[in-house]
């Protein structure tokens, strides 16, 4: 089993549309979406839930009423403003921070602290295949732990299903969660677009995939919106020895393909659809050599 990466310096870059169609591409492929704060890849790929767990990362306070006389201490304490500011003090969910100062420092013992749940993910199956992925409360952030109980369950999916292929949208930026996406994959497959903060965050995805000693493979998309850029970005990404798979030229029939909720792979005459053919076809050669 091949586990690809689909990442990109920042959201808007094209990243998830472009993970849908290689999941339909892929035909038999596992599917995971990591980019839990925008996660939208269920758009496209319509899944229908089978299993629903709940999500636990850390702790928050609870106060316990029957023991609390409200004398404001711990209201007073807090620095993050996860406490009612005026009585009857409760603890508000999307403030607290799970520090335990109000819990220490409470005169009654009457504030405990219990597993916070963040949201649910799902186990699904979606038009591309059986999928991982899941609703995070608001207020609640995508986290390494996430995204790496993502991904030890869709590699265990993969498993059961002898799927060929994970394919992982991952979260955009350089945190903690790409961090967790990243590490122990076949390949990351950078998407970026030909202007100089794409250049940007291209490079600074390169010098975290050397970090960790990681194949990448960068596609630009939209390219032909700035071929000079293009070019230069290419030039830098080639210079440290990751290559172009695919270039993706601009096509309005991406938009309306979103507007319908399918993949742009779906459209037979789409200019993109059909330069992202020649990209799956060049990572399934470049992945599937021994
Ligand atoms: S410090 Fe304890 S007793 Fe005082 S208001 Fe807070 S929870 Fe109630
Ligand atoms: S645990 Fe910390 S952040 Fe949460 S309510 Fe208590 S003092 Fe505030």
């Amino acid at each position: 089993m091949k586990e690809l990466i689909v990442i990109s310096g920042k959201g808007g870059t094209g990243k998830t549309s472009l993970t849908a169609c290689l999941a339909t591409l892929a035909e038999q492929c596992v599917i995971a979406d990591c980019d839990v704060d925008a996660a939208n890849l269920h758009l496209l790929l319509s899944p229908r839930v089978h299993h629903r767990t709940p999500f636990v990362s850390g702790e928050m306070a609870v106060i316990d009423e029957t023991r609390c006389n409200q004398c404001g201490h711990c209201q007073q304490l807090c620095r993050f403003e996860g406490i009612s500011p005026t009585p009857p003090y409760t603890i508000l969910p999307s403030g607290c921070e799970g520090c335990r100062v109000c819990a220490h420092f409470c005169p009654q013992q009457a504030i405990s602290m219990v597993p916070r749940q963040c949201g649910e993910w799902y186990r699904s199956v979606s038009s591309a295949g059986p999928m991982i992925h899941a609703r995070i409360n608001v207020g609640a952030e995508n986290s390494g732990k996430l995204v790496s109980l993502f991904r030890q369950q869709a590699r265990q999916l993969a498993e059961e299903q002898q799927s060929p292929w994970l394919l992982v949208d991952g979260p955009p930026g350089l945190g903690c969660p790409v961090i967790a996406s990243v590490t122990g994959a076949d390949a990351v497959l950078i998407v970026t677009e030909p202007t100089l903060a794409g250049q940007h965050d291209m490079v600074r995805i390169i010098d975290l995939l050397e970090h960790f000693s990681m194949t990448g493979y960068i596609c630009i998309n939209r390219w032909d919106i700035n071929p000079e850029m293009t070019r230069t970005i290419r030039q830098i990404a080639e210079q440290r020895g990751v290559s172009c798979v695919g270039l993706i030229p601009f096509d309005r029939q991406v938009v309306s393909a979103q507007l319908k909720a399918r993949p742009v792979i779906d459209q037979p005459d789409s200019i993109a659809a059909m330069a992202i053919k020649d990209l799956w076809d060049n990572v399934h050669a470049i992945l599937s050599t021994p």
